[in-house]
């Protein structure tokens, strides 16, 4: 996903950014919380960190797995919000 610009994430009633998915189908732009995201395009140390333990425990898990595979985490609203399911309030 890239983020595309700010937007206001309604499940947390925080800042949040919309985001696109070229792959995403009829959920190629949503909008998600900055803490769900990791960078990538540039040297940060917190998000290194943060993916190398994401990496350590889930290619262990589904390494062999082609499919996609959904943990059961995040949702999407009727808004088209991504929310972490701790972060989801009263159905918005
Ligand atoms: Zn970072």
């Amino acid at each position: 996903m890239r983020i595309v610009a700010p937007s206001w994430h309604t499940p947390t009633d925080e800042d949040g950014w919309r985001l696109r998915d070229p792959t995403g189908g009829a959920q190629t732009y949503t909008t998600g919380h900055p803490r769900y995201l990791v960078h990538l395009s540039r040297r940060c140390p917190d998000c290194l960190i943060h993916l190398r333990a994401m990496e350590d425990t889930f290619l262990r898990r589904f390494a062999d797995r082609e499919e996609v595979i959904d943990c059961g985490w995040y949702t999407t609203t009727a808004l088209g919000q991504l929310v972490h399911l701790a972060d989801a309030r009263g159905g918005r």
